[in-house]
């Protein structure tokens, strides 16, 4: 993440501020200029290209401050969701608030490294769609199909993900790695089952995705993670199959270049980051590792759990790489250089 400052008064902003708490000024952020924007008292923004914006329709409902052409209009990243709690659900609009929040974070890396999105508009049968639906009165399974991805809203609530998360014996569980996670699904299917000798290079990598999806959940859930898997892979979830294998991979090299991006822009870290051209090994090396050990140390002198509670063996970083060069090959221009309106 960025370090954002507010064009008024200066004073620092996070990602997510609709308003700044030093002058009061009301903000929106421009996805095509990545910047937050401050707005003139009728909440409106002259852009770079002359355009007047406004704020996403949705400001109240899931805290969005995304800049728009028309009033009333929904931006980019809340389009994106097909479906979302009733408005009598007050339970799962207030888990819908918190997962949005995680959504445009992860639509903005996304952006940022120049991995393309199509929505359902651009590809109505496999475009990226997302279901956030609410668990209070039906059971929802977490997962992804042809770019619909489900979210269960109920992971927004803390003492029910950690429930999960030591029932599932998972080192780390949070609603923006859910996302990061399904989200590699969506991309293996696009950029890489698209082509055959990323097929075979992520087959020979990943092992072979066409073994049964229902057999390996029933062997998972029955026999665990095999012995030794932390080898080879990055969490026991990973050694499920090929699927999961890729998708939790993908979700750590979103992990680490936010994570590595963020410190770099604070002057809390040095060393090649996600725009590197050499093999995401460097990343690792050089900054990654002694930024996470770093931060570890940083948590447990506050008492709290590792930030990073992940060890990388070398077969994990070639993983890691191969995500890398998939990113670097297919990434077209990162949105932020006046390719994206609003
Ligand atoms: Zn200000
Ligand atoms: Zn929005
Ligand atoms: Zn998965």
């Amino acid at each position: 993440m960025q370090r954002f400052a507010c064009a008024v008064c200066s004073a620092p902003l996070f990602f997510e501020n609709s308003r700044c708490l030093a002058c009061r000024t009301q903000l929106g952020f421009h996805r095509g200029e990545r910047a937050i924007a401050p707005l003139d008292d009728d909440g409106a923004y002259r852009d770079l290209e002359g355009q007047v914006l406004r704020r996403c329709v949705n400001l109240k409902l899931s805290g969005c401050t995304w800049l728009v052409r028309e009033e009333g209009d929904e931006c980019f990243s809340c389009n994106l969701t097909r479906t979302r709690p009733d408005d009598h659900d007050t339970t799962g609009l207030a888990q819908f608030l918190d997962a949005e929040r995680s959504k445009r974070h992860l639509i903005y890396e996304l952006d940022g490294l120049g991995l393309p999105i199509r929505d359902r508009t651009e590809d109505p049968d496999r475009g990226l769609a997302f279901d956030l639906l609410s668990s209070v009165e039906e059971k929802v399974v977490i997962g992804h199909q042809n770019g619909l991805i489900t979210i269960d809203l109920a992971e927004t609530v803390d003492s029910h993900r950690e429930k999960m998360r030591a029932r599932l014996e998972e080192p780390y569980r949070t609603m923006l790695g859910h996302f990061r996670h399904e989200t590699g699904h969506y991309f293996e299917g696009t950029l890489v089952f698209s082509d055959a000798e990323l097929t075979g290079r992520a087959r020979d990598l990943f092992g072979d995705d066409r073994a049964s999806y229902q057999d390996a959940i029933k062997r998972h859930y029955d026999e665990g993670a095999p012995e030794g898997w932390e080898n080879d892979h990055i969490s026991m979830y990973a050694t499920m199959h090929p699927y999961e294998d890729f998708a939790e991979t993908f979700a750590h090299y979103l992990h680490i270049c936010d994570t590595v991006d963020t410190a770099r822009n604070h002057g809390l870290a040095s060393g090649p980051g996600p725009d590197t051209t050499e093999d995401f090994g460097t990343v690792v090396r050089e900054t990654w590792i002694p930024l996470a050990v770093a931060l570890n140390q940083v948590n447990r002198s506050m008492g709290a759990n590792d930030l990073y509670p992940f060890v990388l063996p070398p077969a994990v970083v070639d993983k890691l790489d191969f995500v890398h060069k998939l990113r670097v090959r297919v990434g077209g221009t990162p949105v932020g250089s006046g390719t994206v309106p609003a």
